[in-house]
């Protein structure tokens, strides 16, 4: 359970505060307020680079929990291999599926079963990036996002600290909320950021390998996750709770 804790009241009175400071300030308050207990959780995209290096330059120690769902692209491992060179005394940890879950899973679906339905999708998001998720929250009392309001429908709301009812009631902190994504280029581009090559062959939103492409001109910019699906949320579950009915516990059941 956390150890240093809010309620609602409290946070609020804060998150009105921090709404209007810029992202550093924000993470300042976050590093100073929940030391060694709050950590960024990336997949080392833009916005998550942005803040890792906003985060780095007030304290370097500063915790960087990452999920490898086991697909993602190569150039993101030589990539994550390429930051963890950059920013020496970050203590990157590194949370993975449950060996057992991917093997039911693959066994009674084949490697690709998310592209049967949205609801395998989902669960093998659950499986990959929830779940370890989950383990990794277990061990903090906040957590740093790239999350900005103009991302997706889903996150418009957003506000720059929240008290995170999904998981313990943490607090979950968005020093982004109000960036643009011009905005968080400027800032890599301004401080040297590193940033994932895949980038510059057209990805705007990078995940796992078989369920991110390259969007086409005109299109929503996470228009290349799950591009197959109509009418499901381009989330995976880590920062948007899905309704599903409870699939997860049925298809579990026959697993
Ligand atoms: Fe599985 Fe695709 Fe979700 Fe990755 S993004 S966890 S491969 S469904």
């Amino acid at each position: 359970m956390p150890q240093i804790t809010f309620d609602d009241l409290e946070l609020g009175e804060i998150a009105i505060e921090l709404d209007d400071q810029e992202p550093q300030d924000v993470i300042r308050w976050g590093l100073e307020t929940f030391g060694d207990r709050v950590a960024i959780v990336t997949s080392f995209q833009i916005d998550g680079m942005a803040v890792l290096d906003m985060a780095y330059r007030i304290r370097p120690n500063v915790r960087v929990i990452t999920v490898d769902t086991g697909r993602l692209p190569q150039e993101t491992y030589a990539f994550i291999e390429e930051v963890r060179e950059r920013y020496p005394e970050a203590r990157f940890e590194t949370f993975f599926p449950d060996a057992a879950e991917v093997e039911r899973y693959v066994n009674a679906f084949g490697f690709n079963g998310f592209y049967k339905s949205v609801e395998l999708r989902l669960l093998c998001c659950h499986i990959r990036k929830v779940q370890p998720l989950l383990r990794a929250l277990a061990d903090v009392d906040a957590w740093f996002t790239g999350l900005r309001r103009d991302q997706w429908a889903s996150r418009a709301a957003i506000r720059k600290v929240e008290l995170d009812h999904d998981h313990n009631a943490i607090v979950k902190i968005n020093p982004l909320a109000d960036w643009t994504e011009e905005e968080v280029w400027e800032y890599v581009r301004a401080n040297n950021v590193p940033y994932n090559p895949l980038y510059d062959q057209g990805y705007t939103s990078i995940g796992c390998a078989p369920c991110t492409r390259p969007i086409q001109p005109g299109e929503d910019n996470r228009a290349g996750r799950w591009w197959w699906e109509t009418n499901a949320p381009k989330e995976c579950g880590i920062h948007c709770p899905i309704e599903t009915g409870g699939f997860e516990h049925e298809v579990h059941a026959i697993l």
